[in-house]
């Protein structure tokens, strides 16, 4: 299927042998999630709230991020919404949370990091999506971007639970909170793989940089081993690990997600029925097999050959 061409999506994720998968959509606001909702998304798998407060320059007050909040958890009543706290910082500074210069601005204080510098923005985020929980019926559940510590998510997830939230999880978009993934696991009920950053910081290559696209690919085998890591320990742990980096919309790559241990996936809403049509097409067993054939790839021309050879239709 052309890359271009957009697939109709019927709302049920499943695999070829009749396990469902959940596929869930990657929204900025309340207008992104009624589209994503009327594209059959099964719920939101990641909710960039920062792009909401974009246009900033002072912080929105708890009754402005209710409101914004409740647009989105409107769209998807009795669903599961995953909200990730403010990425602000790096490609998305806000003025209001983010310092005037950085040298380094990816690997400075973004995402999580922001908490340590003005605790109260992460603390009233948490109190507004909390009261924004109460008032609709979707299963909200609330993620943290940036993690790289033990310490880090604890700390976010007793600031969490004590706004009320019980649902708690963290984005793994650091080969830290990759390799800590059982530790981390002991903490939060789930994580999401931020397979743009994952690349972008195991590569040490800026994702913004078109000229180290070959970097920057999450078929990368250093970047496949980690998923996979973080896929086992999830497996150990019984918890949830989700894909909400571009590589959730990969139709080819999906299957290999999925063997690696990945329970959902998160995708830009156009890309829905290319991935539900590839995920059709294969069992668990093809899955797994596909996964292990790019653990043992050098390349990432070598992982994605090794994929195709394995998977029905592809070879
Ligand atoms: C990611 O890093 O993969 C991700 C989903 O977060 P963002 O693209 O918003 O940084
Ligand atoms: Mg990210």
């Amino acid at each position: 299927i052309a890359a271009a061409t957009v697939v109709p999506f019927d709302g049920e994720g499943a695999l070829g042998d009749g396990r469902p998968l959940a596929l869930l959509a990657n929204v900025g606001g309340a207008a992104d999630a009624v589209n994503a909702a009327a594209a059959h998304a099964d719920g939101v798998g990641l909710f960039r709230t920062e792009f909401c407060f974009l246009d900033r320059v002072d912080a929105p007050s708890v009754e402005e991020q209710v409101a914004a909040y409740r647009g989105v958890l409107a769209a998807f009543p009795g669903r599961k919404v995953v909200v990730r706290t403010l990425d602000a910082g790096s490609d998305k500074p806000l003025p209001f949370a983010n310092a005037d210069h950085e040298g380094n601005p990816a690997l400075g204080v973004r995402g999580l990091r922001i908490a340590r510098r003005t605790p109260a923005l992460l603390d009233d985020q948490l109190r507004a999506l909390a009261q924004a929980t109460e008032a609709e019926s979707a299963q909200v559940e609330v993620m943290a971007p940036m993690v790289a510590t033990v310490e880090e998510a604890r700390d976010f997830a007793d600031r969490a639970r004590a706004a009320g939230l019980s649902r708690v999880g963290i984005m793994i978009e650091t080969p830290s909170a990759a390799l800590l993934a059982a530790e981390l696991f002991e903490i939060v009920d789930f994580v999401s793989l931020g397979t743009n950053d994952l690349a972008q910081y195991t590569l040490a290559a800026d994702r913004l940089l078109s000229e180290l696209g070959d970097l920057n690919d999450p078929w990368q085998p250093a970047v496949l081993r980690l998923i996979g890591m973080v896929g086992e320990a999830g497996r150990a742990a019984g918890k949830a690990v989700g894909v909400c980096g571009e590589a959730g919309g990969d139709p080819a790559l999906a299957p290999v997600l999925i063997g690696l241990g990945v329970t959902s996936l998160s995708m830009t809403p156009r890309s829905l029925g290319r991935v539900a049509a590839a995920v059709a097409e294969v069992t668990e067993d093809d899955c797994r097999r596909a996964a292990h054939a790019v653990l043992a790839t050098g390349t990432a021309a070598e992982a994605r050959a090794a994929a195709s050879a394995v998977l029905p239709g592809r070879g």
